[in-house]
């Protein structure tokens, strides 16, 4: 490669996100130099968390900076290695994301291997939306038998996974997702219950429909009504892992909901948030689990693929209308 295409953040946006915001770029690629790689990227994710690293703020981590190429998980093959760690034609996951190609330590990337699965499942369920997904149901909630789960945004990359864990481990599941043909995705999942949000003025009432005798664990991912729902239908002592909050990442003034929070002290609930970044001791936990799951045909993974670096803001765009069914990815 002598060149490469990017998508660098040009403004901040206020409230959605709108394609003005990202501006495509091409840059040249010299030759690596010494304990450099060159790397072709080959898949890059585009991830809810992007959008608050949009925003000027202070946080767990730091803001995409404006006018250069933003980053996120790729997976991709080295072209040229000036490093014996690495050869021409390995495949590499990287940071670098966002970006057809690029030049880098020989460090800054990780030998990918697959062992037979495709190499894009390392961005969603064995990936980092899998280890979320993970980590937030056995570690954070601290799933025991018999505990009736609830997770929203379940027809996602970290919420599908969250049905599947559930489910192989013998758990009564109530998903949470919009539309119809997400519902019939989360069937295929064989959760016990599947609410189309969008369809329902009364989403506590139909989490009330579905688990009579109330949740045990609450797996967010959307915050908001979801949680209100969730709260009203815990049982008492029930536990819930704050993952992520999407229906707030745009919104331009704080939300006022839930409205029910002093049932947290009625109900005993445990409510602890997470950033998986802190959790990366249970990654080899997870890995072993992950391969005898795919093993015995346990893990079902989806994808919604955009095509062209081009297409990476209308891929990240639509994550926040809901235009993915499990893992959004953008083929390069
Ligand atoms: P998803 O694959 O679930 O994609 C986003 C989905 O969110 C959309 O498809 C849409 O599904 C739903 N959504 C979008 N806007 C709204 C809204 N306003 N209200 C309700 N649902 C909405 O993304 P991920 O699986 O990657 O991430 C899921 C959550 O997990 C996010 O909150 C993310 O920030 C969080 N996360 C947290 C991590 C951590 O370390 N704590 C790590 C990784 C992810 P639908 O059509 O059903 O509305």
């Amino acid at each position: 490669m002598t060149k490469s295409r990017e998508i660098r953040l040009k403004s901040r946006p206020t409230g959605m996100p709108v394609a003005d915001n990202f501006e495509l770029a091409t840059v040249e690629l010299p030759p690596p130099t010494a304990g450099h790689v060159q790397v072709r990227n080959h898949w890059m994710t585009v991830d809810p968390y992007m959008r608050p690293r949009m925003n000027d703020e202070k946080s767990y981590i730091p803001p995409f900076a404006l006018g250069a190429a933003m980053g996120g998980g790729a997976i991709g093959e080295v072209t040229i290695s000036n490093d014996p760690a690495l050869k021409a034609g390995d495949l590499v996951q990287s940071f670098l994301g966002w970006r057809e190609g690029f030049n880098a330590p020989a460090n800054q990337v990780q030998k990918l291997e697959t062992h037979g699965l495709p190499p894009e499942a390392f961005l969603g369920a064995a990936g980092m939306p899998g280890l979320t997904a993970y980590v937030g149901l056995l570690h954070i909630a601290g799933l025991k038998d018999g505990d009736v789960v609830f997770v929203s945004g379940a027809a996602g990359a970290v919420g599908s996974m969250v049905c599947q864990i559930a489910k192989l481990k013998g758990h009564k599941v109530i998903a949470s997702a919009g539309g119809a043909a997400k519902v019939a995705f989360l069937k295929e999942l064989g959760v016990d219950a599947a609410i189309d949000y969008k369809a329902t003025s009364d989403l506590s009432g139909a989490l009330a429909k579905a688990a009579p005798d109330g949740i045990d664990v609450y797996f967010d991912n959307v915050g908001g009504d979801h949680l209100e729902a969730a709260i009203a239908n815990a049982k008492t002592f029930a536990r819930f892992a704050i993952c992520g909050m999407i229906g707030q990442y745009n919104v331009t003034e704080r939300p006022s909901g839930p409205r029910n929070m002093f049932m947290i002290v009625t109900k005993s609930l445990r409510l602890q948030g997470f950033i998986l970044s802190n959790y990366m001791n249970l990654r080899a936990d997870f890995d072993r689990d992950l391969a005898a799951w795919y093993a015995a045909g346990k893990i079902k993974s989806r994808e919604t693929v955009f095509r062209g670096i081009e297409q990476a803001p209308n891929a990240f765009l639509g994550l926040f209308k809901g235009e993915n069914t499990g893992k959004m990815l953008v083929k390069l």
